[in-house]
């Protein structure tokens, strides 16, 4: 346990800054406090390391971003895709509706026919 100049116990913190990036730390956990109580809770980083890790959090961030967008690319497909099917479900209402009424044009046409049929015999049988 350690404790920091307003006798507060400390929290461990990450640094994530250039010079000490992914080092722990203790600090005080007043928020605003003017303590300044710092104590290192990880040795010193290499000079290889101080390299590496802010760039893989550049590469981490850029891939984060990337994702982002992939993902608002998604949500804007999902929206299209929901009205193409919106509209498609409208389309097949309306050709079911075509083809009722082909339905009973097709009746009427077969109806007309016997009609006329009918209509010739009986001229002919008198
Ligand atoms: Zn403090």
């Amino acid at each position: 346990m350690v404790v920091c100049f307003c006798g507060e116990l400390t929290l461990v913190k990450t640094s994530w800054i250039p010079l000490n990036p992914a080092r722990r730390f203790y600090a005080c956990p007043t928020k605003d406090s003017i303590c300044g109580f710092i104590r290192w809770v990880d040795p010193p980083m290499c000079a290889r390391i101080k390299i590496i890790i802010p760039g893989l959090l550049r590469n981490i961030n850029t891939l984060e971003e990337r994702c982002n967008g992939l993902v608002r690319s998604i949500n804007m497909l999902q929206k299209q895709c929901n009205g193409l099917l919106s509209r498609n479900n409208m389309l097949e209402a309306r050709c079911d509706a075509l083809k009722d009424e082909g339905f009973k044009l097709k009746m009427y046409l077969c109806a007309s026919w016997f009609m006329f049929v009918t209509v010739i015999f009986s001229i002919w049988s008198m």
